[in-house]
């Protein structure tokens, strides 16, 4: 075994422990980064297709206020183009399609009018969550006790606005809104600057995405660090004592005086800690699993939808997919749906066969979109809680009665030991933005601790 020594071991070469690591180094410190994998990015993977357009499969899009992601694709020399969505929407429910124009909505006045209390009342309750601390809200353990689908069922009147509020869930958690505490879904919708900002396209959070894709963000601050980080070294245990930290992967020992763990916590939770873990942040790493999506792609040579006014976005009663976008390249030299099943659907689908999604996607675009959707030239897909270095996503979610249990454990630092990731973010939690800002959090952290 290779013994090394550096100041800071950042575990995780994702967006979260690539920033926190560059931020000690441009202060001075010398910091190793441990990447599991033979690639950096994590939960973002770009793929370039033969005719070399470039699909995302893990995070792609960027909302205007996510200022990291923007300044950073901006320094890397990242360009970045509006997500399609001229023309008309599809609803495609029990076999049958109708269109809607704009935000998706009811075809009577009390169903719409039910929908949008139900926003406005979302909308308030996470504007008044206090994104540091969510278990100090006046409400939050009555919040915390409740699902969800709780919420949806005492907030929303109409069978269509339970339908899409339900709906909506695992667009944005990838879980059943039934598995989520009303506290941290509110929290969430809090970080992100609201419902509408989090699930609206035009300056919302999936207005904008990457010409190379989303993992160059990585990639570029990566190459930055240069030999600083380490591939194929999975952490397995980390041991502290009075004087630091000794960190051991298969094949290195690395001695530092501290450590930032950078991963979700569902997987912080799988490294051995020497001491053990406090009770209590052990417990929060079993209280936030991971949601379950799987991304398709299907390639068409042209958008061709966009001919009978479809802007490709589609919301479907199917389980593969039960959500569609133009995922078309800018300059639409070929068509692309983005099809994502997740929460349950995924969970049902996740031991079929790639070649059985692959023929209900189809089955599903063809029913969206007309017989043309029937001969894709290419299908992709990845299935991300079949990831041994991401067992799932789009992040870890809190389950009911965590946050106000666990939630004082999710930063603070144990002894030597930080923690970053997208989870620990108070901004843009679960996104790329998120991952950055919690990256910065944990270096400043440990740059105080260094110099004192
Ligand atoms: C399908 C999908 C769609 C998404 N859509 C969007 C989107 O459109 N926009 C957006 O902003 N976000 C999106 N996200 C979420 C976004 O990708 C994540 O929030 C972000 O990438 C998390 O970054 P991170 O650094 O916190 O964690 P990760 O990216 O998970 O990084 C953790 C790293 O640690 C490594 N690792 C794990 N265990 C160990 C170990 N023991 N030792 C060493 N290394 C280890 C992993 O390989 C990984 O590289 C999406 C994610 C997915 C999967």
């Amino acid at each position: 075994m290779e013994t090394r020594a550096c100041e800071v071991v950042v575990i995780g070469g994702g967006a979260s422990g690539l920033k926190a690591a560059r931020q000690l180094v441009e202060s001075g410190v010398d910091a190793l980064v441990l990447e599991a994998r033979d690639r950096v990015g994590g939960r973002t993977l770009s793929q370039t297709l033969v005719n070399g357009v470039t699909i995302d499969l893990g995070g792609q899009w960027v909302a205007p206020t996510q200022y990291r992601v923007l300044s950073l694709a901006q320094e890397l020399g990242l360009g970045i183009f509006p997500t399609y969505e001229d023309g008309d929407g599809v609803v495609f429910q029990g076999g049958e399609r109708s269109f809607f124009s704009g935000r998706t909505d009811a075809d009577d006045p009390v169903s719409s009018a039910d929908v949008k209390q139900g926003r406005l009342k979302l909308e308030a309750l996470a504007a008044s969550i206090p994104l540091e601390a969510p278990w100090t809200h006046p409400d939050a353990q009555a919040l915390d006790r409740i699902t969800y689908a709780d919420w949806i069922e005492q907030n929303l009147t109409t069978d269509f606005g339970r339908w899409l509020f339900n709906f909506n869930a695992p667009g944005v958690f990838s879980v059943d809104a039934s598995e989520l505490s009303m506290l941290h879904v509110a929290f969430y919708f809090g970080a992100g600057g609201g419902f509408g900002v989090v699930t609206g396209t035009r300056g919302g959070g999936q207005d904008s995405r990457f010409h190379e894709g989303m993992q160059q963000l990585s990639i570029g601050l990566a190459k930055g660090l240069g030999e600083r980080v380490l591939l194929n070294q999975v952490a397995g245990r980390i041991r502290q004592d009075d004087e630091g930290v000794t960190v051991w992967t298969d094949e290195l020992e690395i001695r530092a005086k501290r450590v930032i763990v950078a991963l979700s916590p569902t997987l912080a939770g799988r490294i051995r800690y020497q001491p053990a873990l406090p009770a209590l942040r052990d417990a929060l790493t079993q209280r936030m699993p991971m949601g379950t999506a799987i991304k398709m792609m299907l390639v068409y040579d042209r958008p061709f939808w966009r001919d009978g006014g479809l802007s490709g976005f589609a919301l479907t009663d199917c389980d593969v997919p039960q959500l569609i976008y133009d995922n078309s390249p800018e300059d639409g030299s070929c068509g692309i749906l983005l099809g994502f099943t997740e929460g349950l659907p995924a969970r049902r689908w996740i031991a079929e066969s790639a070649e059985a999604r692959r023929a209900e996607a189809i089955r599903t675009a063809v029913g969206c979109f007309g017989s043309e959707a029937g001969s894709p030239r290419d299908f992709i897909e990845k299935s991300w809680m079949e990831e041994e270095f991401s067992r799932g996503c789009y992040a870890g979610t809190m389950t009911p009665g965590s946050w106000t249990t666990f939630g004082t454990a999710l930063r603070a630092p144990v002894g030597r030991i930080h923690w970053a990731g997208t989870e620990t973010a108070t901004y843009w939690n679960g996104y790329v933005e998120g991952a950055l800002q919690a990256g910065e959090r944990a270096a400043a952290e440990v740059i105080e601790a260094v110099r004192n």
